[in-house]
């Protein structure tokens, strides 16, 4: 009998916003993959019994390529084992989790979900910044800032970008910050629409960086910015006062 694989989502980093049944399908796995975004505190709490596989995913860093964690995935839960695959936030939104699942279905494989709470909301919500607030903005936009927008074809649309009035909440993108925020004011946004950056949202050693668009770049550098953060683009940045709404 087949066994089946569970993709968890761990929320951004704090224990107490993993889900219950997040924790019990953790609890029950015989094996769990996971990424190092879920962080020290959560990763510590994984069944010592189980087969712990770290997968690696630490800024561009794996430690398994993509298809091997897919095979593994596969081959543990056919030999009839209980499978858990846990990730950082959402599995869901960049964390590659509607690949896993299409892998999995595709095998043949029986595949559950529990859905985490995603940083892209969480962590500037920690922090006082509302992604939507009727004054500011009534829609927001999540895109990953993986691909530097200076480079070949997008699978963005910058003049969409720019043009919108919306919140923009950027995924992994300290390194290409500099060329986003060009992107958008060339498209459109005002200079000085403020940015804050939140480093290790919802962990002690949260750090919050805050500009305006044409000097974040400068700042996030003189400040040695690093992944992972969460940057967060329009004027409901305005609303953060400098304190911190959630402790873990
Ligand atoms: N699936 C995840 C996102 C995966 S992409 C989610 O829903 O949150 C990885 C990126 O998520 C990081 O580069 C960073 O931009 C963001 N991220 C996740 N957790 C974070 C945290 N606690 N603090 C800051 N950024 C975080």
């Amino acid at each position: 009998m087949s066994g089946k694989v569970t993709l968890v989502g761990s929320g951004p980093g704090s224990i107490g916003l993993l889900a219950p049944r997040g924790r019990e399908a953790i609890e029950a796995a015989e094996v769990v993959l996971y990424d190092q975004l879920p962080g020290e505190e959560i990763l510590a709490t994984l069944p010592k019994g189980a087969e712990l596989v770290d997968c690696g995913k630490h800024g561009g860093d794996h430690t398994l390529e993509q298809d091997e964690i897919e095979a593994l995935m596969i081959a543990r839960a056919k030999e009839g084992k209980n499978v858990v695959r846990l990730k950082g936030g959402d599995s869901f939104l960049f964390g590659r989790g509607g690949e896993e699942m299409e892998s999995l279905r595709a095998a043949g494989i029986e595949v559950a979900v529990v859905p985490g709470i995603t940083s892209a909301i969480a962590v500037p919500e920690a922090v006082g910044i509302p992604v939507t607030h009727r004054r500011f903005a009534s829609q927001v936009t999540v895109i990953t800032g993986h691909e530097d927008p200076t480079k070949g074809e997008s699978a963005l649309d910058w003049r969409l970008l720019g043009q919108s009035r919306g919140t923009i909440v950027v995924l992994m993108g300290v390194k290409n910050l500099p060329q986003i925020a060009v992107a958008l004011v060339e498209n459109g946004r005002s200079p000085k629409t403020p940015v804050a950056i939140i480093e290790r949202g919802m962990r002690p050693d949260q750090r919050v960086t805050v500009g305006t668009l044409d000097d974040i770049a400068g700042i996030a550098r003189a400040q040695s910015v690093r992944p992972p953060a969460v940057i967060v683009i329009g004027d409901v940045v305005s609303l953060y006062d400098g304190t911190t709404l959630f402790r873990p």
